[in-house]
C-alpha cells in the first residue's frame, strides 16, 4: 500500500501528473474543466488502495481486539492516554464553537474565489478551492506575501529570530538537510537522533511564506528536542506528548502569517505592514478554523471506519465532508476517493493530535501574554528579541520532557487545563 502511494502517478487525459502540479492547477487555474480533471485525477491513488485501508482496518481491529480493545479507533486513543468520551466532547463543543465563524468565513472564501472563476457562490465545487482536501486557507487578496522573502536565506533568517527570544537553533540546522535535490524526499521533518543534542530536519527550502511556516514550524520541534533535560533517563527525555511537540511548532509557524512580524523582521516597511496586516490575520483565522472543520471530518471518519469498515465508507465520508466542510459531494467522483488522505493509511487515528496542538498553542500565546508580555495582549512581533520568550520555553515547555502526564504539563506550562477558550479567544469572533 505504501508502494501505492509512493508509486502510483495521477493522471489527467492520460499524461502522468504530480501532487504539486495538482495544487498549482488548484491554486492559479481559472478553467474549471481543467480544475476538475485535477481534483478528480488526485482521487486516483485513493481508488487504488480503499480496498487494502478497509482490509487493514479489519486487521487492525483484530489486533486491538486480542488486546482486550473495542476497535483499534479504542486502542489508538488508549495507547496516547486520551479519553475518548472527552475527546469526542470537545469535538462537538468545536464543532458548536467554528460552525458559525466557519460558515462566514467560507461565504467569504466562495464570493472571492467564485469571482474569479465566473461562478455564483453557491455553484462552488470541491475541485473550485485551493487545496485538494479543502484544508487550507487561499490567499484571498492579490497582494504576494511571498515578495518580500524572495531574495531571503530563509534558515539564516529563522535562525537569527530564534537567537533572538534566546533559543539557539543553530546546531540543528548545521546538522540538517535543507534544500531541494533530485530524487530527494519532497516534504518536511524533524527528528531526533540520539535525544543528546542529536537533533537534525530534513527540508525544501524556497525563500517563500509557506516554507517560511515550514522552517519555523520544524525548527519549532528541532527545539523542543534539543532543549529537554539531558539528565532524564531515556524514556522520559522526549517531549510530553505528540501534541505538545506539534503545539509549539504551530506556535511559531503562526509568525509566517503576521504582518507585524515580517515588520519586526526587517523584511517589510512600516506601511506595508499595515496595509497587509488585515489580510493576513484573516488569512491565519480562516486557515484555523478551515483546519478545524477539517479535523472534525478526519475524527468521525476514523471513529466510523474502525466501528464498521464494512459500512458504505463513500457515503460516511461525503456526509461528514457535507456537514462540516459545507462541501458538496461530486456526481462523479470515484467511489474510495476518501482514501488519498495518506493519514488513514500510514498514520492511523493520528489526526486530531493536529487539533489539539492548535488549541495548545493558542494556550502558550495566551500564558505568553501574562508570563512574558506583562499581560498585554499577544502579539507575534513582540515575542522578536525578548530573551524572556525564549526562558518561559526552556524552562516551562521543554525541560520537562515526558517526566509529568500530558494534563499535569499543560496545566504546569501553560497555567490551566487543555481547552478550546484560548483558541476560541484567539480565532472565533
Ligand atoms: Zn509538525
Amino acid at each position: 500500500m505504501e508502494q501505492n502511494f509512493n508509486t502510483v502517478r495521477a493522471s489527467v487525459d492520460g499524461k502522468e501528473t504530480t501532487d504539486n502540479a495538482i495544487e498549482d492547477v488548484l491554486k492559479t487555474s481559472t478553467d474549471r474543466a481543467v480544475r476538475q480533471a485535477h481534483y478528480l485525477a488526485s482521487k486516483q491513488v485513493g481508488v487504488a488502495v480503499a480496498t487494502d485501508v478497509v482490509a487493514l482496518a479489519k486487521l487492525r481491529n483484530e489486533a486491538a481486539r486480542k488486546l482486550g480493545f473495542r476497535d483499534f479507533f479504542a486502542m489508538q486513543l488508549a495507547l496516547n492516554e486520551q479519553d475518548e468520551t472527552w475527546l469526542l466532547a470537545l469535538w462537538d463543543e468545536l464543532d458548536r464553537l467554528t460552525a458559525e465563524p466557519f460558515r462566514a468565513a467560507k461565504a467569504r472564501i466562495d464570493t472571492v474565489l467564485g469571482a474569479r472563476l465566473g461562478i455564483k457562490p453557491d455553484e462552488m465545487m470541491p475541485h473550485d478551492y485551493s487545496n485538494r482536501f479543502f484544508q487550507e486557507a487561499p490567499n484571498l487578496t492579490t497582494q504576494d506575501f511571498d515578495k518580500p522573502l524572495a531574495d531571503k536565506d530563509i534558515a539564516r533568517e529563522v535562525a537569527r529570530f530564534y537567537r533572538s527570544i534566546g533559543i539557539d537553533a543553530d546546531p540543528i540546522l548545521a546538522r540538517s538537510d535543507l534544500f531541494e535535490r533530485p530524487g530527494k524526499y519532497p516534504h518536511a521533518f524533524c527528528t531526533d537522533i540520539d535525544r543528546q543534542g542529536d537533533v537534525r530536519a530534513l527540508m525544501n527550502i524556497k525563500p517563500n511564506q509557506s516554507w517560511l511556516d515550514t522552517s519555523l514550524h520544524e525548527l519549532g520541534h528541532g527545539v523542543y528536542s534539543y532543549y529537554v533535560k539531558r539528565d532524564l533517563p531515556y524514556f522520559l527525555r522526549g517531549e510530553a506528548h505528540i501534541f505538545a511537540t506539534e503545539a509549539v511548532a504551530m506556535m511559531f509557524g503562526r509568525l509566517a502569517e503576521s504582518a507585524a512580524f515580517f515588520q519586526t523582521m526587517g523584511w517589510i516597511d512600516e506601511a506595508t505592514a499595515t496595509a497587509w496586516g488585515p489580510a493576513m490575520d484573516e488569512k491565519l483565522r480562516s486557515q484555523e478554523l478551515i483546519f478545524s472543520r477539517w479535523c472534525q471530518v478526519m475524527l468521525r471518519f476514523e471513529k466510523g471506519l474502525y466501528a464498521n469498515p464494512d459500512q458504505d465508507l463513500d457515503a460516511l465520508w461525503w456526509g461528514l465532508v457535507e456537514r462540516y466542510q459545507g462541501l458538496r459531494r461530486p456526481a462523479n467522483v470515484p467511489k474510495g476517493a476518501w482514501a488519498a488522505k495518506i493519514h488513514l493509511a500510514s498514520v492511523p487515528v493520528y489526526y486530531h493530535n493536529y487539533q489539539l496542538g492548535a488549541l495548545l498553542a493558542s494556550q502558550l500565546e495566551a500564558a505568553l501574554s501574562v508570563q512574558v508580555l506583562g499581560g498585554k495582549p499577544y502579539e507575534p512581533a513582540a515575542l522578536v528579541g525578548n530573551a524572556r520568550v525564549g526562558a518561559f520555553f526552556k524552562e516551562r515547555v521543554f525541560a520537562p520532557g515526558a517526566s509529568l502526564p500530558w494534563q499535569e504539563f499543560v496545566k504546569q506550562a501553560t497555567g490551566h487545563e487543555l481547552s478550546p477558550k484560548a483558541f476560541a479567544a484567539r480565532f472565533v469572533k
